[in-house]
């Protein structure tokens, strides 16, 4: 049994030591740092039973990232940030039942996410009214009945928004989008609203499909990965075993990021002899040390390079493709013949020759793969620069072929799976003729809010319940400010979580908190133990099992709580066997195959060893389910970012001891930052230009047209070799800088990448 204390004081920001930033990632170090977290936070037994688990077919799945498993999993086939997070999770520390009298609802609200963390894991639901500042322990029968009086005593369904993060189950995520349907709303916003909905918008757009066109093995097939916006050593870590694995087949890779971040540079696998005595494995053969919002002139300027290769030798295309599957050509290659290359270079910040260079190796490889994450999604232009993405991979015939594709990299769990079983505002009516059809009622037409739309509803007073089905929205989403006071403008706020953290401090008139059981838990029902699905970035579905007893008697299983709710707030409104779904999630999933496009024989298939593959024409038959049919070239209009003088553009970003909202510790070894976490990336010639130095403390403002000075105060400058005019801090507390209304069009997603920075010495230094 871990013997780790509760934290009693905040551990803050004093004392931050910064050292170089690494060149490498993972190696021995990282196996040390998994171990340090795992034994602190869960002791050896306890260790060896979950890691010995994770990601095996037979196990449970990591509740981090959504990088795919491979076919052949090893012994130890999870990352350092795996670890951090089965750590983190299956913590059994307790928040002790006197712990509720002990902090008031404000006292949470002003601790660090980190602090929350670290109290241990949540065992009783709690409730708080309005006439209290503090929680106090309720029953479940209670709680739900609180919660249905609530619903049911609104005007419209529409007055309550439900919110879900990326690490709810498939099965969770079905009866989840079920009740809300029923109740009568699509007010399903999620965590994908912030990431990659821009991504889901785009490649919609272009080839009829919003997910990955490539599977695992096809990584080894390549010839050349372009990787951008994206870290993976932090946010993907065992993407890097993939990537070594193609190196030793031959392929080339090339970064684009602001930042040369140690997972780009080179890896040092702990599970090969290179990687522990050895320099391990050079990734990027090229990395190109792009501008904030760079991207999209990027792209456009390698698709001018391939129609001029096309112009002097006329085998630069992939004619047969074009001609077969694709439309638009000739207006892209107009729009395309006619970039400003002066433009490409302000937008981008690097040299042509390094243009030329990637555009060589573009043109030289056979089978392309192209992957991204926020880096991309954040941005104004993001749909566009995700379009151009694709546009460059469809000039030679770059999807649908062993080897090559476009691969967005999702950051949480199973926010693919959770969109897939209906968790998004916008449902095609063909899922909502499924539902009615097995289901017998008429589910909600009218588009519902996405998280943008659900704090703007709040603050304006028209959504007055906000249920969350995990994650940490106030935490999560920008304009900190505006969406605390909107939050606190609820009359109720509902939260289902398995550790604290902000979410249950900043909350409605009367709140509500749900301990649930977590996925590396076993999940026992009246007919037995039951396992739950997930889906990879790479459509892979496959089931998790867990592993070990819960940490507490009487914590529910996402399911039950969905379940109970639906059934205390409809009763018998719609014909859904409630109990049956918390009985026996098979119930779920045979509703599943029959409703959810791709998953016939759902039930069975997700018992086959290693899951399945769902259905996308795209990759399998170069089918493109586009409003015309075909794969489509489109033409995106360049708009650099207008950088003030003295100002600079800033990013937010997570650290290596972070797993979005979740703060699992206060280092960044890869960065060279230790003990905090309020520092300002900026290059050195910036600082001098600007008039300041490493160390000093600032506060950040953030401008945009709205003229309202947003800011975050009493940050230490670090010294970084970020590009040029870009800067970098953490979020969530660099998310009070991003406008809420600032917003990538169409998808509507906040623009994290792209913030006008404006430093000021720090009024009330403390760093
Ligand atoms: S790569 Fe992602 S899914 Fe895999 S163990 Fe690491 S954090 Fe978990």
């Amino acid at each position: 049994m871990a013997d780790r204390q509760r934290p009693s004081t905040d551990p803050g920001d004093s004392g931050i030591e910064v050292t170089p930033p690494k060149t490498w990632a993972a190696g021995v170090p990282g196996v040390a740092v998994a171990l340090q977290h795992a034994l602190r936070e869960m002791g050896p037994r306890r260790s060896l039973k979950t890691l010995s688990a994770m990601n095996q077919k037979d196990g449970f799945d990591c509740m981090s990232c959504a990088w795919p498993d491979p076919p052949h999993r090893k012994v130890a086939e999870f990352c350092e940030n795996g670890a951090k997070a089965v750590s983190w999770e299956a913590d059994p520390l307790l928040v002790p039942a006197e712990f509720w009298a002990e902090h008031p609802v404000d006292d949470l609200a002003g601790r660090s996410e980190y602090w929350l963390g670290q109290q241990g894991r949540l065992t009783q639901p709690v409730y708080k009214s309005a006439d209290s500042d503090h929680y106090t322990p309720i029953g479940w029968d209670a709680a739900f009945e609180i919660i249905a009086d609530e619903l049911n005593g609104l005007d419209s369904p529409d007055q309550a928004t439900f919110y879900t993060s990326g690490r709810a189950s498939n099965e969770a995520a079905y009866a989840y989008q079920l009740f809300v349907r029923a109740f009568g709303t699509n007010n399903l916003p999620d965590c994908s609203n912030m990431c990659h909905e821009s991504t889901g918008v785009a490649m919609a757009d272009s080839i009829g499909v919003g997910k990955s066109t490539v599977s695992y093995n096809d990584f080894a097939l390549a010839d050349l990965i372009i990787i951008m916006g994206q870290n993976p050593g932090t946010n993907h870590p065992r993407m890097l075993t993939t990537l070594e694995e193609a190196k030793r087949e031959g392929a080339s890779i090339v970064a684009v990021n602001p930042l040369p971040e140690a997972g780009l540079l080179r890896f040092k696998n702990p599970q090969r002899p290179s990687g522990v005595v050895g320099r391990g494995t050079q990734l990027a053969d090229q990395f190109l040390q792009i501008r904030l919002g760079g991207d999209l002139a990027l792209m456009q300027a390698l698709c001018k390079r391939v129609l001029e290769a096309e112009d002097a030798y006329g085998n630069a295309l992939d004619h047969e493709f074009l001609a077969e599957h694709c439309t638009g050509f000739t207006e892209f290659a107009d729009h395309i013949r006619n970039l400003d290359d002066e433009q490409v270079l302000i937008a981008t910040g690097l040299r042509p020759a390094e243009i030329d260079e990637l555009a060589d190796r573009y043109l030289k490889a056979r089978r392309v793969i192209v992957t991204w994450a926020m880096g991309l999604t954040q941005h104004r232009k993001a749909v566009d620069t995700i379009r151009e993405i694709l546009n460059l991979l469809l000039l030679r015939g770059n999807i649908g072929k062993p080897g090559a594709g476009a691969s967005p990299i999702r950051g949480h769990s199973n926010v693919q799976g959770d969109r897939t079983m209906g968790i998004w505002e916008q449902m095609p009516d063909s899922f909502l003729d499924a539902l009615q059809t097995e289901f017998g009622f008429e589910p909600p037409r009218k588009h519902g809010f996405d998280v943008v739309e659900s704090i703007r509803r709040m603050r304006d007073g028209e959504v007055k319940v906000l249920f969350a089905l995990g994650g940490n929205l106030v935490s999560a989403v920008s304009d900190t400010t505006v969406a605390e006071a909107a939050i606190r403008r609820t009359k109720l706020s509902v939260q289902v979580s398995t550790k604290l953290n902000r979410s249950h401090g900043v909350v409605g008139e009367r709140a509500i908190i749900l301990p649930t059981l977590g996925r590396t838990e076993m999940d026992l029902q009246a007919s037995g133990p039951q396992f739950v699905t997930v889906e990879d970035s790479v459509c892979a579905v496959h089931a998790s099992h867990g592993a070990v007893p819960p940490v507490a008697d009487g914590l529910l299983s996402e399911v039950a709580i969905v379940s109970r709710l639906a059934a205390a707030t409809l009763g018998d409104r719609v014909d859904v066997d409630w109990a049956g779904f918390e009985r026996d999630y098979d119930s779920i999933r045979e509703h599943i195959s029959r409703t959810v496009p791709g998953c016939d024989g759902y039930n069975e298939k997700v018992r086959w060893e290693g899951g399945f593959v769902l259905p996308h024409p795209p990759r399998d038959e170069r089918r493109f389910p586009t409003v015309n049919g075909s794969a489509r070239l489109t033409v995106n209009q360049l708009e650099p970012i207008v950088v003030p003088p003295g100002r600079l553009l800033l990013q937010t970003v997570r650290s290596h001891d972070q797993f979005n909202t979740t703060i699992y510790g206060l280092n960044d070894r890869y960065r060279g930052i230790h003990r905090g976490r309020r520092v300002v990336f900026v290059n050195p010639d910036d600082l001098a230009e600007l008039g300041f130095a490493d160390g000093e403390a600032v506060d950040l403002h953030g401008e945009w047209t709205d003229g309202v000075d947003r800011v975050v105060r009493d940050f230490r400058v670090v010294a970084f070799p970020t590009a040029r005019g870009c800067a970098a801090a953490y979020f969530p507390e660099a998310n009070g800088l991003v406008p809420l209304d600032s917003v990538a069009e169409r998808s509507n997603t906040p623009t994290s990448k792209a913030i006008i920075l404006r430093l000021e010495r720090a009024t009330t230094p403390r760093v």
